[in-house]
C-alpha cells in the first residue's frame, strides 16, 4: 500500500468511527416526537387547537422544495455555465408560483390574510432600514429584530 493510499485508508477508519459516535450524539439530541409515531401523533394532537397542522406541513415542506427548486436553476446558471435562456427565465417564474402557493398554505395554516403577512415584512425592514439598505444595521439588530 504506497503512502496516498495508506492516509486515505486510515482517514476512511477515523472518520467512520467519528461518524458512528455522531449518529449516537443525534439520537440522542433527538426529541421524541422526530423519532416515534406515537409521540409525533400526541404532539400534533396537542397542536391541532393552534394552528391547522396539515397546511403547516404542506407549507413547511413545500416552501423549501419549491425553493430548492429556483435555487438549482439559479445554481446552474451562476455556478455551471448553464446558459440563462429565456427557457430557465420562464421555468424560475413557475417555481416563484410555486413558492408563492406554498406561503399562501402557511399563512392559512396560521390564520394569517397574505397582506397583513406582507405590511408586517414592511414595517419590520422600514424599522431596520430607515435609509435604505445599511450592512451594519444588518449585522448588528435590536433585541427581539428577528
Ligand atoms: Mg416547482
Amino acid at each position: 500500500m504506497n503512502y496516498a493510499k495508506t492516509i486515505t485508508h486510515r482517514r476512511e477508519k477515523e472518520l467512520t468511527i467519528k461518524i458512528n459516535d455522531y449518529a449516537e450524539f443525534v439520537d440522542e439530541t433527538t426529541s421524541d416526537a422526530s423519532k416515534h409515531h406515537i409521540a409525533l401523533i400526541g404532539r400534533l394532537d396537542d397542536l391541532k387547537t393552534i394552528a391547522n397542522i396539515p397546511r403547516l406541513l404542506t407549507a413547511s415542506v413545500g416552501m423549501l422544495a419549491e425553493s430548492g427548486e429556483f435555487a438549482e436553476i439559479s445554481k446552474k446558471i451562476i455556478f455551471q455555465g448553464k446558459e440563462f435562456t429565456e427557457n430557465e427565465r420562464f421555468h424560475m417564474k413557475r417555481e416563484l408560483g410555486d413558492i408563492l402557493w406554498y406561503w399562501v398554505q402557511g399563512c392559512k395554516a396560521l390564520g394569517f390574510e397574505p397582506e397583513e403577512v406582507m405590511q408586517e415584512n414592511i414595517n419590520k425592514l422600514e424599522k431596520r432600514y430607515p435609509n435604505g439598505f445599511e450592512v451594519h444595521r444588518s449585522e448588528s439588530r435590536e433585541e427581539g429584530d428577528i
